[in-house]
């Protein structure tokens, strides 16, 4: 979501006559769009605006910008007038498009500290009505390649416990289905090939207006649009994924087939003190549904180890039901505190050493698991939609299948934007390799 808001960022400085600079030290103006969700992520950019003063060397610096999460963290305006003065402007993720317009205002008054423009608590917001910033009428900065993204709904209502995105990121809105066909049909007409559907519980799109347009019929209609070759989503609330929209997913064309459902804990325990709102049973019966559905379909997960009160036990389960269920991949996370949420709170919190070692033991086992399932797929022909050189060897070209699986086409050829047909020779645990195929071929 914070590339596509970077991009509408770029874009409304294009707007003022600025242009994209190609590294920090020839810029005017340096934005840092941020993300809060985890602790690493936050000091990362703490320790970056840190440097970017000590490169100026006494220098003059750049207009310095906030934007994002971080900026709408209660703690951050103090920590930025204690440690990093030198930053001029902080916004929210909901107020990006005040950046150009304050901007101008510190450069014209650099006697003005620190200017910024953040949502009121989420309360208020609640009070108030909507907070959030729709791009509707805001532009967006060209972007190359053949994959574009498209934010169906701001905010999250939620509230799972480890989690600090409804705050920062304030109530979901949807946005208009008439906008986001529009947005999809001009990036299709721009040459994009693929369109990744954008939100932080895309399968609740709709809920907010509540008048019957949901998700699933959102991809029915962006099925229908002339020239699309593929439509992904990201994320997605096991909960809130319907049967309805698996069908309406198996009848579809051009969405692809792979489901990215986070699971967090395979411990009923842990998934109700993480308010998660489903079950494992719940949640085995959908991939259940998923694979008798639309058999090839992959499905790939996020887990959290070391939630506060996770006891041996509680993370046996979910290396059972990781076990049982084989994922095709899953990204693995120790559990990072976020200060307001409620789990940061919580009684119990797991030592260090014993997230380590559950996490771990929690990637061996996936690992063997994804290569198990890529190792299966030797000798089959995959339809590849070439994305980029391959970095490893710039005479090879690399993509993905619809069901998500990197592949390396040892063809020459094939360019970004082609879909293609692979026969797989080769496959490890991050991808899969081989030639172009072509019937008669073999
Ligand atoms: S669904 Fe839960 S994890 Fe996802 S953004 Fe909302 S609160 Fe966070």
């Amino acid at each position: 979501m914070n590339e596509r808001d970077s991009q509408t960022i770029g874009g409304l400085f294009q707007e003022k006559g600025f242009s994209l600079a190609q590294n920090a030290g020839e810029s005017d103006v340096i934005v840092m769009n941020t993300c809060a969700v985890r602790q690493s992520a936050e000091e990362k950019v703490w320790s970056r605006l840190g440097k970017l003063a000590a490169e100026s060397r006494g220098g003059k610096l750049p207009v310095i910008v906030l934007a994002g999460c971080m900026a709408q963290l209660p703690q951050t305006i103090e920590r930025i007038k204690k440690r990093v003065p030198y930053v001029r402007v902080a916004v929210g993720p909901g107020h990006i498009d005040k950046i150009p317009q304050l901007v101008s205002q510190a450069v014209h008054d650099p006697s003005q500290k620190l200017l910024t423009a953040v949502s009121p608590g989420r309360a208020e917001a609640h009070r108030t009505g909507s907070t959030q910033m729709l791009p509707e009428a805001l532009p967006r900065v060209k972007v190359s390649g053949v994959s574009a993204y498209v934010t169906i709904m701001y905010g999250c209502d939620n509230f799972c416990t480890y989690c600090i995105v409804p705050f920062v990121r304030g109530p979901q809105v949807s946005r208009e289905p008439r906008f986001i066909v529009k947005e999809v049909q001009e990036l299709v007409s721009q040459g994009f090939t693929e369109i990744t559907l954008l939100g932080q519980n895309v399968n609740a799109y709709g809920l907010d207006p509540g008048n019957g347009y949901g998700f699933a019929q959102l991809l029915e209609d962006l099925d229908g649009i002339p020239g699309i070759c593929r439509i992904r989503y990201f994320t997605s609330h096991p909960r809130d994924f319907t049967k309805t929209m698996v069908d309406s997913i198996r009848d579809s064309k051009h969405v692809c087939e792979h489901f990215h459902l986070p699971l967090q804990s395979g411990s009923n325990r842990i998934l109700k003190l993480m308010h998660r709102g489903y079950t494992r049973e719940e949640y085995r019966g959908l991939v259940s549904y998923i694979r008798s559905q639309i058999p090839g379909a992959s499905v790939t997960t996020d887990i959290i180890v070391g939630f506060p009160g996770e006891t041996d036990e509680d993370f046996q389960d979910t290396i059972g039901l990781v076990k049982d269920l084989r994922f095709d991949g899953a990204f693995t996370f120790i559990f990072s505190p976020r200060s307001g949420t409620a789990a940061a709170k919580m009684g119990n919190q797991v030592s260090r050493k014993d997230k380590s070692r559950r996490l771990q033991e929690l990637v061996r086992v996936q690992n063997e698991i994804t290569k198990d399932i890529n190792m299966s797929l030797v000798g089959t022909i995959q339809e590849t939609l070439i994305e980029e050189p391959d970095l490893k060897n710039p005479e090879h070209v690399r993509g993905r299948t619809r069901t998500n699986k990197l592949v390396v086409c040892t063809s020459k050829g094939p360019k970004p934007g082609d879909v293609v047909k692979v026969r797989i020779d080769e496959a490890g645990t991050w991808y899969l390799k081989g030639p172009m195929w072509k019937p008669n071929s073999d």
